[in-house]
């Protein structure tokens, strides 16, 4: 996935971005760069999170209740949300952030041993920064993680080219994507491209393999009208109306800090006109 330009210079095809990175140049998500005339994910196993979650806290609500994931972060994003609320990870590069190597037969054998403990542990969650920017230690870990005869788990917001996606799909188990809003113009405001969440979200929902839930977070100002939540939720529906829908609650973050909380009234409502496309439509922070 790396184009090669003239005088060393490359560019990286993991996401619409396109970088055209020169020798040691760093992409626009700070987890991939120019090393030696090739695309590296300077990412790849570096670990800045690591702890076991609830699989409600994905968020996932259909796919295996009551059990616990092993969520794994790292640095870097190819979005640059303001409301972000991960940004001391997902804003920051090598040198932003304290972290620590970590193999793939690690993560294996540490999900195998915490499983062994507890049989609700099941597997594996790719998350908190955005995993697929460094999208080799997912398919990595994930190869590894099925052969323990566990799940894996991807969070992502979804904005990365279609080849990145054949790649690790048939080793998701679930999958939880972020559908930001329904208007392109506001995706690049965020630094993403609504035309490529969506085609993530009709190739995993192609996927049988694989469980998919989607989150779109409220923002007040930003996504927050009956107009749009309608739009986005038919869109859905024409996709799969059983594709379980996450409509969440934001918190003042990030560069949206003077932004009050969004109206709990709102959300339940929003949460009302997506059940006129969705079958299962959760609310989330509230
Ligand atoms: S993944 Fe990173 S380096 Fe590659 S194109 Fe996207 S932002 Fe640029
Ligand atoms: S996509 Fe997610 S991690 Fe990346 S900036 Fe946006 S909210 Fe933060």
């Amino acid at each position: 996935m790396t184009e090669i330009l003239s005088k060393g210079q490359v560019c990286c095809q993991v996401c619409p971005h396109g970088c055209r990175l020169a020798p040691g140049a760093v992409g626009a998500c700070r987890a991939r760069g120019n090393v030696d005339g090739q695309i590296v994910p300077l990412g790849y196993g570096r670990v800045t999170s690591l702890a076991v979650d609830p699989v409600e806290k994905k968020p996932l609500a259909r796919w295996k209740p009551g059990s616990t994931v092993l969520s794994l972060g790292s640095y870097g994003c190819n979005l640059h949300c303001p409301w972000c609320q991960n940004h001391e990870i997902s804003q920051v590069g090598e040198d932003g952030v304290g972290w620590r190597t970590v193999a793939p037969a690690d993560v294996a054998d540490l999900a195998a041993e915490l499983n062994a403990r507890d049989p609700r542990m099941a597997g594996v969650a790719y998350t908190y920064n955005e995993p697929l920017v460094a999208w080799e230690f997912v398919r990595d870990c994930g190869e590894l993680v099925h052969e323990c005869g566990l799940n894996n788990v991807l969070v992502s917001a979804g904005c990365v080219n279609p080849q990145v996606i054949e790649a690790v799909a048939p080793l998701i188990d679930a999958a939880n994507i972020d559908l930001k809003t329904f208007s392109e113009r506001t995706y690049r405001m965020a630094g993403g491209f609504l035309s490529t969440v969506k085609g993530t979200i009709e190739a995993l929902a192609a996927m049988p393999t694989c469980h998919l839930e989607v989150t779109t977070l409220i923002v007040p100002g930003v996504n927050d009208t009956r107009e749009e939540m309608g739009e986005l939720a038919a869109w859905l529906a024409s996709v799969d109306s059983g594709i379980t829908l996450h409509v969440s609650r934001f918190h003042p973050a990030y560069r949206m800090r003077d932004r009050s909380r969004t109206s709990v009234p709102l959300v339940y409502e929003l949460a009302d006109v997506a059940r006129e496309h969705l079958v299962h439509v959760f609310t989330g922070n509230c």
